[in-house]
C-alpha cells in the first residue's frame, strides 16, 4: 500500500559510523506545506520524478512531514571553530534523510534544513524562514552554474508556520544535496570527544567515501589530510577569482569534499577591495575577502591537528608529516589561484611576470573603485560594447602591457577572447537583485525569482542582454550587511 513512486533510493553509510556521531531523530512535522521551487534537473540527475515530488505525497517528504521507503533521519555531531572559538555543534536544524543512491552511481546526502530541533539545537527553535532558505538555493545554483565545487539545492517548501526572528517570518524548509556533510569540524569533534577508534572510523569513512585511491597508499590518514588541503585549495582560488565571499568560514561549514557549504551571510564582491565584509557579524574582518585563503589555511591546520593521532604513533613524527601538508597549502593555492587569474585575462602559457601583471590590475582596481566582474568583461569587451576603463596614464600602462604580454604566447584574438569569455561571468549574483527576489518571495510573488534564477543558471551567456542584472547596485552610504538565516 505504500509505494513510493518518486525513486528515493536512500543507504545510510553514515550511520554506520560510531554512534557518538549522530543521534536518531524524529519527524517534526509542519501544518501545510507547499512547495515553492523545485530544482527539476537536479531531481532528475538524482533519479527522482519530478511528478511524484510535486504530489501531496512527494511534498511531505521535502517538508519533512514524511520519510519516504528507506529514508531514517538522523542529525550528525560536529563541533568547530567559530570566530576562532572551539565549540561543540552539530546539525541544531537540519536532518539527514539518508544518502540517494543516483543513477550514475554517486551517493549523494539528502539533507532537510529548518526541519526541527535536535538534540544540537540547543536554545534555537530548530525552523528557518524563507528568505535565507530560497537565497541558498540561489547563491548555490548560481555557484554551480559558475563552475564551484558546492552543494545543491533540489528545494524549498513553505511550512504554513511562522518562525520568530527580529519579526516573524514565513517558514520553510531546504532540501540540499551534498557530496557528504563530513566537515573539518566533524574530526575536531571526533579528536575533542571521541576515543582513537572513533576518530579512525571517522577517516577511513572519509577516504573511502572521497578519497578511495587512498587506501592503497602507505599513508592513508597523510594522504586524506593533502587531498582536503588540495581541494580547500581549489576552492577558495574560484572563490577569489569569482569575488565570492563566504561570510562564515568557522571550520564546522568547511567541508572534507571541497565543496562549498553553508549559504549564510555569503555575497559577491561588488567594488574591488580586499577589506570588503558583508556579514553583519564579522564585527573584525576575520572573513574578509582578501582573508580567505589565509583563513582556509588556519582552518586546514585544525583539521590536521584533529588527524595528529592517526598520522603516525610517534608523536613528533606525526607534527612533521602534518606540517609536511599543510606547508603545500600556499604552493597549492598560489598556483590554482594563479591558473584561474590567467584565464581570466586570456592567458593560456605561464610567464614569469604574469603574477605582477595580475596584482597590478588589482592594485588598479582599488585605487579606481573598479566594480571586479564588470572589469573583465570590460577588458573583453572594451571598444565594441563601449565599456569604459579608467582614462588614467597608470591604467593606459598596464593595459598595454597585458597587451604586450598576450603576443608572448601563440594564440590569436579570438581564441583569447573564447578563453576570456569562459572565464568570466557576465552576470553573478548580485546583492541587490537577490534582495530584491527574496523581498518579492516573501510577497508570494515569485517570478522575480525565477527571472533572476533563469539568469544566474547561464553566468557564461555573454550574448544575451545582461544589462539588468549585471549592474553593480547604486552607491549608498549604507553598506550592505548580510546575515546568518
Ligand atoms: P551556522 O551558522 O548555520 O553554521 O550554524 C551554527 C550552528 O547553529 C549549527 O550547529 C546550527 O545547526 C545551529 N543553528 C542555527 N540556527 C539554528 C536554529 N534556528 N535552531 C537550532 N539550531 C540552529
Ligand atoms: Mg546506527
Ligand atoms: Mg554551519
Amino acid at each position: 500500500q505504500n509505494i513510493d513512486n518518486t525513486g528515493w533510493q536512500l543507504a545510510h553509510s553514515y550511520a554506520e559510523l560510531p554512534t557518538i556521531f549522530y543521534s536518531d531523530i524524529a519527524l517534526s512535522p509542519v501544518s501545510s506545506p507547499d512547495l515553492v521551487v523545485l530544482n527539476e534537473s537536479l531531481a532528475e540527475d538524482l533519479g527522482l520524478d519530478v511528478n511524484e515530488l510535486r504530489k501531496d505525497e512527494g511534498i511531505a517528504v521535502l517538508a519533512g512531514n514524511r520519510t519516504p521507503e528507506g529514508g531514517s533521519p538522523l542529525a550528525q555531531a560536529y563541533a568547530g571553530h567559530q570566530f576562532g572559538h572551539f565549540t561543540m555543534l552539530g546539525d541544531g536544524r537540519a536532518m539527514l534523510i539518508g544518502e540517494q543512491l543516483t543513477p550514475k552511481g554517486h551517493r549523494v546526502d539528502i539533507q532537510l534544513k529548518g526541519s526541527g530541533r535536535t538534540p544540537y539545537s540547543r536554545g534555537g527553535d530548530g525552523r528557518a524562514a524563507l528568505g535565507p532558505m530560497l537565497r541558498e538555493y540561489l547563491i548555490s545554483e548560481a555557484m554551480y552554474a559558475l563552475g564551484v565545487p558546492t552543494n545543491r539545492s533540489l528545494s524549498v517548501v513553505k511550512t504554513g508556520e511562522t518562525v520568530m526572528r527580529e519579526t516573524p517570518l514565513t517558514g520553510a524548509v531546504l532540501t540540499r544535496v551534498a557530496s557528504s556533510h563530513l566537515r573539518v569540524g566533524t574530526f575536531e569533534y571526533a579528536a575533542k570527544w571521541g576515543d582513537k577508534q572513533d576518530l579512525q572510523a571517522l577517516a577511513d569513512y572519509a577516504i573511502a567515501r572521497h578519497f578511495p585511491q587512498g587506501q592503497e597508499t602507505d599513508h592513508p590518514y597523510h594522504f586524506l589530510l593533502q587531498q582536503v588541503i588540495e581541494q580547500q585549495a581549489l576552492l577558495v582560488a574560484k572563490w577569489q577569482s569569482l569575488g565570492f565571499i563566504h561570510g562564515v568560514m568557522n571550520t564546522d561549514n568547511v567541508t572534507i569534499s571541497g565543496e562549498t557549504i553553508d549559504y549564510g551571510p555569503c555575497a559577491f564582491m561588488n567594488t574591488y577591495d580586499p577589506d570588503t565584509v558583508f556579514s553583519s557579524i564579522d564585527v573584525q574582518g576575520r572573513y574578509a575577502y582578501g582573508n580567505q585563503p589565509y583563513i582556509t589555511g588556519w582552518n586546514l591546520a585544525r583539521l590536521a591537528e584533529a588527524l595528529l593521532p592517526l598520522l603516525a604513533d610517534d608523536e613528533d613524527k606525526a607534527v612533521e608529516m602534518a606540517q609536511d601538508a599543510i606547508s603545500g597549502f600556499s604552493d597549492s593555492y598560489m598556483s590554482y589561484w594563479l591558473e584561474n587569474m590567467r584565464a581570466k585575462l586570456g592567458l593560456f602559457n605561464e610567464e614569469e611576470e604574469d603574477e605582477a601583471l595580475i596584482k597590478d590590475l588589482l592594485s588598479l582596481m582599488k585605487t579606481y573603485e573598479m566594480d571586479y566582474t564588470n572589469t573583465f568583461i570590460a577588458l573583453i569587451f572594451g571598444e565594441c560594447r563601449q565599456l569604459v576603463l579608467p582614462d588614467k596614464p597608470d591604467f593606459k600602462h598596464w593595459y598595454s602591457r597585458w597587451q604586450e604580454r598576450l603576443k608572448k604566447q601563440d594564440a590569436s584574438d579570438e581564441e583569447v577572447r573564447d578563453l576570456m569569455k569562459k572565464s568570466n561571468p557576465a552576470v553573478i549574483p548580485r546583492n541587490h537583485h537577490v534582495e530584491a527576489a527574496l523581498e518579492a518571495a516573501e510577497q508570494q510573488d515569485f517570478s522575480v525569482m525565477n527571472q533572476l534564477l533563469d539568469v544566474l543558471l547561464k553566468p557564461y551567456d555573454h550574448e544575451r542582454d545582461q544589462d539588468t542584472y549585471a549592474s553593480p547596485p547604486e552607491p549608498s552610504n549604507t553598506p550592505y550587511r548580510t546575515f546568518c538565516g
